[in-house]
């Protein structure tokens, strides 16, 4: 079925595509349920798409990356949400393009060598602490400290949903350098998993992405080098909303893929099941369902090229990237909606993948920045201004 071809996508894109697409059929299909059943996927499988050139894509080449586009990463990111499951692949995209982002941009050669080089070739997991249990859109209030103390800081505080909680062995931390502060108070670090005073509290029981591993960190008087500092102090907040549009670009992507593997499953169902002599898909209500959804998929889909067309040169993108990502994350919920509906009792069974799909999918209207915050966005950054 149609997938639009675009401009932007060249030989090489495609070629890289089909390399995904065949390790996401042979190494991915056959263990997803197995996965989201143990709640986990092996930290193996890291080392594994190290060594397929898969966690470097836009990573600079010195430190073993690809210093690829963001075309690379969106084919990436399309064909591992191909995968029936969209668990593993919040994990890895977090690994690879919402945290140890933070190092490739802000983080010194040293940091880099140190840090980015095994994460590239996936001896190594990260993760990015921002969200406390005292809420996770208002970045700029957050709670957790950091004081400095000789050549240390000293962090106190805790995180919540953070993905990739059991796995990362590296977590880029957000906490406040300055208590009395709100945005200009906040920096960034790196917090290694064994260091004293560090804990995972508790691993978190979802509704959906089960392979993903996401929970909660507690942080007791953790004491890191000041080198661990990443980029200047106070400029934390700064990064986190840099690093939002790769994340925000990245879920709106995520959710229009999923959707339309779910879309093209509901598609074979519905030619193949009868009701009253002819195909489901042959009774015009069910077919222009499936329509108005092919449409709007193919709208978000778009809407998130536009974005990453914007990213890619280097313009404010903030107000296309919280486009795509509103639309897309409720587009791809309206789909799964329809999708169950189309599937009849079948399509709330757990043997079918729609039924996943419908749980999963629920959390890209809240992770990373929620409709309504790209709505605030959007209203700020794009229309609250002189025409
Ligand atoms: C599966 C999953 C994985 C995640 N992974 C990570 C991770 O790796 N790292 C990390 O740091 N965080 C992570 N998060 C956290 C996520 O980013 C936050 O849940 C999100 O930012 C919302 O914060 P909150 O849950 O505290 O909700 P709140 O901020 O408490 O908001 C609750 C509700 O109020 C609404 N609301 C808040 N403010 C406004 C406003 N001004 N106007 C209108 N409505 C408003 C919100 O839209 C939401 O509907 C993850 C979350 C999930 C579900």
């Amino acid at each position: 079925m149609l997938t639009a071809p675009t401009r932007f996508f060249t030989e090489d894109h495609e070629i890289f595509r089909e390399q995904v697409r065949n390790f996401v059929t042979k190494e991915v299909h056959p263990h997803i349920d197995q996965w989201e059943e143990e709640a986990l996927f092996p930290k193996s499988l890291y080392r594994r798409m190290g060594e397929l050139g898969f966690l470097g894509i836009r990573h600079p080449v010195e430190y073993g990356g690809s210093a690829g586009d963001i075309w690379m990463t969106l084919v990436f990111c399309e064909e591992l949400c191909r995968c029936r499951a969209l668990g593993l692949p919040t994990s890895v995209l977090v690994h690879t393009d919402m945290s140890s982002t933070h190092i490739a941009r802000n983080g010194t050669s040293e940091q880099k060598e140190h840090y980015l080089r095994p994460m590239i070739t996936g001896e190594a997991v990260c993760a990015i602490g921002v969200t406390e249990p005292s809420g996770g859109s208002d970045v700029a209030s957050i709670r957790t400290t950091a004081v400095k103390d000789g050549d240390s800081y000293v962090i106190n505080g805790s995180k919540i949903f953070i993905t990739n909680s059991v796995h990362a062995d590296v977590f880029c931390v957000a906490a406040k350098t300055d208590k009395d502060a709100q945005a200009r108070g906040i920096s960034m670090f790196l917090v290694e998993r064994d260091t004293p005073g560090f804990s995972l509290a508790k691993k978190l029981d979802k509704m959906g992405c089960h392979s993903s591993d996401t929970g909660e960190l507690v942080f007791e008087d953790v004491r890191v080098p000041r080198h661990n500092l990443l980029g200047q102090e106070g400029k934390g907040f700064y990064y986190i909303m840099q690093n939002f549009q790769d994340e925000r670009l990245i879920a709106a992507s995520m959710a229009v893929s999923a959707a339309q593997q779910a879309l093209e499953d509901t598609l074979t169902y519905t030619r193949e099941r009868e009701t009253f002599g002819k195909r489901i898909f042959d009774h015009q209500v069910v077919s222009h369902r499936l329509a108005d959804m092919a449409t709007e998929l193919e709208a978000a889909r778009q809407l998130t090229y536009y974005a990453a067309d914007v990213l890619a040169s280097g313009r404010d993108c903030s107000t296309e990237v919280s486009m795509a990502k509103l639309y897309g994350c409720n587009v791809a919920n309206k789909v799964a909606y329809e999708c169950v509906q189309l599937h009849g009792g079948y399509g709330y069974m757990k043997e079918f993948a729609v039924e996943r799909f419908y749980r999963d999918i629920r959390q890209t209207t809240i992770a990373g920045g929620s409709a309504e915050i790209m709505k605030e966005i959007i209203v700020k950054r794009g229309l609250d201004r002189d025409l």
